[in-house]
């Protein structure tokens, strides 16, 4: 049995993902559309935005999917956690190594098979601390 049948790499697709994988802002479907069209002028968010599925489900790319955010997508399939400003929106990459006994810990309390855990830390980035500082 195959869970992820191989996966047909058109051209959009193939775009979607080296665009997405160039940069660290974890863009919106919006935002790497606007990318995109720099070299494929006339895709529509529609098609982006259902690669973008298909590509997150294959495990080519991450989804960042919080409840009441506006969903984010990430080229970065290593598993590492994120910051996100409340302020400003930004999401960025938090450099640290993974939280070692915390699956292992949740399997034990839940009695659940855990694959991973996922953790955003939310704040207010220096950019946005700075300008309130300011006025
Ligand atoms: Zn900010
Ligand atoms: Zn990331």
């Amino acid at each position: 049995m195959d869970p992820t049948p191989k996966l047909r790499m058109t051209t959009q697709r193939q775009v979607i993902m080296e665009e997405l994988r160039k940069v660290k802002t974890h863009p919106t479907a919006g935002e790497l559309c606007q990318m995109v069209r720099e070299r494929l002028p006339r895709i529509s968010l529609g098609t982006v935005y259902r690669n973008l599925d298909i590509l997150s489900r294959s495990g080519l790319i991450q989804k960042i999917d919080v409840a009441g955010q506006e969903m984010r997508f990430d080229g970065d399939i290593r598993d590492h956690y994120h910051l996100r400003c409340l302020d400003c929106g930004r999401v960025v990459d938090v450099e640290m190594e993974l939280l070692q006994g915390l699956d292992e810990q949740v399997a034990a309390e839940s009695g659940w098979d855990i694959f991973g855990h996922r953790l955003e830390f939310v704040g207010s980035c220096g950019d946005c601390r700075s300008q309130r500082t300011v006025n």
